[in-house]
């Protein structure tokens, strides 16, 4: 520890050497019953802190805690335990921040790719999928996919108005119930991204 190392406790190294002497001097041979039932150190860094070291269980350290408890009613907060707290908030800040700036770059793509689409009259929104048929692999069950409000055609790719873009004959009946959710969801489905994507792409170009 360093000198600028926030201590367990505010006594002094003179008032603890004062105090471990007491405790030797004064405990005795025998544990008192009602001393032991009732002395619990603040926190494990401030008996630490008290004890210059780790417990061996000896009664008379007990007895140090339980003179340290009267001359210090409130120590300082533990410091390694203080630290280690705010250590974690500032990691799940930072965790935070990141998951907040993660969904503002999806949520601008997403804009991005419904505006090229808008602007070639094609109308799409996030529906999902209530329909579920395990059996099928390729069939992503409860996602949340592009759905078509107009037709498409952009190169080979024909799709009808209400149907999602990963719509396809052979999944069709997986995806019979598409519901608007209209929370701000954004699509989880990867065929429909892909296809999304690469209709842009096109338009775009
Ligand atoms: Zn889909």
């Amino acid at each position: 520890m360093t000198d600028s190392t926030p201590r367990a406790t505010n006594l002094t190294p003179a008032e603890l050497d004062d105090l471990r002497e007491r405790a030797r001097r004064e405990a005795g041979p025998f544990v008192n019953p009602a001393i032991a039932a009732t002395t619990r150190a603040h926190n494990p860094e401030w008996a630490r802190a008290v004890l210059g070291g780790p417990r061996s269980g000896a009664w008379w350290e007990l007895y140090l805690i339980h003179l340290a408890l009267q001359a210090e009613p409130s120590p300082p907060p533990p410091p390694l335990e203080t630290a280690a707290r705010a250590a974690r908030e500032r990691q799940e800040a930072a965790a935070r921040r990141a998951a907040a700036e993660e969904r503002a770059r999806e949520e601008a793509a997403w804009r991005e790719l419904v505006d090229v689409l808008l602007q070639a009259g094609v109308r799409v929104e996030v529906r999902h999928n209530y329909t579920s048929h395990r059996h099928y692999e390729l069939y992503t069950q409860g996602a949340d996919h592009v759905y078509l409000l107009d037709p498409l055609h952009v190169g080979r790719l024909h799709r009808d108005a209400g149907v999602a873009l990963c719509h396809t004959p052979s999944n069709a009946h997986n995806l019979q119930v598409l519901e608007p959710i209209g929370d701000g969801r954004l699509p989880s489905c990867r065929t429909c991204l892909r296809h999304l994507r690469s209709v842009a792409r096109r338009l775009s170009a």
